[in-house]
């Protein structure tokens, strides 16, 4: 057993994690170890397009799964999970959303100081660079370069034509003061290259001698000297080392991963960390709880007009001419997020804000996920603030075991007002007359399916997760609160948990971005306290 001693110890290389590790090495003053369960990276993981081929592969990928759950048809629901230096930044569909001002602000009502959009936004400006939009609300000159979808294609010109013949404007800038209206999608991709953090926060900092980067370093626990984490216990191929750190271990290993390893290190709710024989040396009963997540209705519609779908164009001869033009001039399907057009409506009068979000995925897949033979496009329609609730827990005192994962889906009757909303919103926009022509049939749900009770029978037998969860380690200060507004964990010095489980509520829209901004805004608070 090795020991390494460090400031500071950085488990997982996600979308938070990596961001922390570049930050706090960049003034050379402290020596950071970041560990990394999974492989440096992965061949599809730079290419836009590759997101489909990692969506389902154990190479980079935990593949967990839900448990089977009564409302939800006693399905298995995939939960993928990035497993490389990146995280799910480097597997993931590459949509660039902030999520509203109303959602940092209810943070920050719901008591944690420094969260509000006036105090989050500057944050969201330092870390991008995005050449559109209005200059208080859109950065310049920051590490990670979104870019606007401008692959024109005839089809998301007539679906954004349709929207607007249904009420739905477009707007030109959903980051930017208002999220409301339909648009083409805001990615991380430049040049034909996936932005994830690993490219944009660890390859500039990768060559600094003050930053060691494990990789397939499955961190098993966290060292607890009596109140105070003193440092991990990791595995590589086997083999068991511990490192120590000085000021801080700062657990990054996103919402599946972050509850599992504080209840195996002994912090959480103590009689299920009894039952599975892990000796309780902290008591934190939200330790797990609070998951949320987008869940999503996924309408599928027939495209009677040849030519308009990626089933049309990425097959035989086509996907040649497509692979062709993505190796000269980084164009074309291989260079598009997973949807390249989203809206985002309200589903009743009288919101402040929109409560429901609509994805179109210009495919049809079958329902192993390849691209089926028949020519179609599927609707994604889901709830924006999900208050449906559920867990994720340690199955057994082993980290190589996958956790528990219950959703509890559409439980909260809000939820499934919204979802009932949302998707009666986009049959309007794929029933207007700019679709005329267009759409030659609705394969699911399909017309026979009109009632509320029908159409909520069939999202929660069919619907899937946007692949969003958060919430496990939540922020506050109420008894079921994980970690305080500055990403302490509550009662334990030298440890904060900082990745998408640390937020209260859901964001309105895809998590990437929050999370992102989770990094950087925990990598100030650390080098503020270390002052
Ligand atoms: C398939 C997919 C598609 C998505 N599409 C989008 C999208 O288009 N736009 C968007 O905004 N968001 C999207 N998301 C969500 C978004 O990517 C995540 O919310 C965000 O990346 C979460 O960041 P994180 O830092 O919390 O965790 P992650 O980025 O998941 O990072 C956690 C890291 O910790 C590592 N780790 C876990 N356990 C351990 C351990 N015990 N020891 C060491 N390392 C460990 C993991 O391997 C991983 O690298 C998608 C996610 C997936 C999976």
């Amino acid at each position: 057993m090795e020991n390494q001693t460090y400031d500071y110890i950085v488990v997982g290389a996600g979308s938070a994690g990596s961001v922390l590790a570049n930050r706090l090495t960049a003034s050379g003053k402290h020596r950071v170890l970041l560990l990394e369960a999974g492989r440096p990276s992965h061949p599809w993981s730079p290419i836009p397009i590759g997101f489909a081929r990692l969506l389902d592969n154990p190479a980079a990928n935990w593949c967990y799964e839900s448990e089977p759950e009564k409302n939800t048809g006693n399905r298995k629901i995939p939960v993928p999970r990035g497993k490389l230096l990146g995280g799910s930044s480097a597997i993931n569909g590459m949509v660039f959303v902030r999520g509203q001002a109303q959602d940092f602000d209810t943070w920050a009502q719901l008591g944690n100081r420094g969260w509000s959009y006036r105090d989050v936004l500057p944050i969201f400006r330092d870390m991008e660079s995005y050449d559109g939009g209005d200059d208080e609300y859109r950065g310049r000159g920051g590490p990670l370069k979104i870019t606007d979808t401008t692959e024109a294609g005839p089809l998301y010109d007539l679906i954004i034509k349709a929207a607007s013949q249904v009420g739905i404007p477009r707007n030109p800038d959903y980051n930017g003061a208002v999220q409301e209206g339909i648009a083409m999608t805001q990615a991380t991709i430049n040049k034909g290259r996936r932005m994830s953090t690993a490219y944009c926060y660890l390859d500039p900092a990768k060559s600094r001698p003050n930053l060691e980067i494990r990789t397939n370093a499955l961190t098993e626990r966290l060292l607890l000297d009596g109140k105070r984490c003193v440092g991990v216990r990791f595995a590589i191929d086997g083999q068991v080392q511990e490192a120590r750190a000085g000021r801080e271990v700062i657990v990054s290993t996103g919402s599946i991963n972050s509850p599992q390893l504080l209840e195996l290190s002994g912090i959480g709710q103590p009689e299920l960390l009894r039952g599975h024989g892990i000796e309780v040396r902290h008591e934190l009963p939200g330790v797990g709880e609070n998951l949320r997540d987008h869940y999503a209705a996924r309408l599928k519609y027939e495209i009677g007009k040849p030519g308009l779908t990626y089933n049309d164009r990425a097959r035989g001869l086509g996907l040649v001419w497509q692979a062709l033009q993505f190796a000269v001039a980084r164009k074309g399907l291989l260079n598009m997020p997973a949807s390249p057009v989203r809206a985002y409506v309200k589903t009743r009068e009288g919101l402040e804000a929109p409560d429901g979000n609509i994805a179109i995925l210009p495919f049809f897949a079958t329902p192993d996920r390849r691209i089926d033979k028949r020519s179609g496009i599927t609707v994604s329609a889901n709830p924006l603030r999900a208050d449906s609730t559920g867990s994720i827990h340690i199955r057994s005192a082993k980290a190589t075991e996958p956790p528990s994962i219950r959703f509890n889906f559409l439980s909260a009757q809000t939820d499934r007002d919204v979802t009932l909303g949302v998707i009666r919103i986009a049959r309007r926009i794929m029933e207007a007359p700019a679709m005329d022509g267009v759409v030659s049939g609705e394969f699911a749900p399909g017309k026979a399916v009109q009632s509320d009770d029908e159409l909520l029978a069939w999202a929660l037998q069919t619907g899937e997760t946007t692949y969003h969860p958060i919430g496990t380690c939540k922020m506050g200060s109420d008894p079921r609160a994980v970690v305080d507004e500055r990403l302490r964990v509550h009662g334990l010095a030298g440890l904060r948990v900082a990745d998408a489980s640390i937020m209260p509520t859901a964001t309105s829209g895809n998590t990437n971005a929050p999370s992102i901004m989770i990094g950087e805004k925990a990598a100030r608070m650390v080098l503020e306290d270390a002052a």
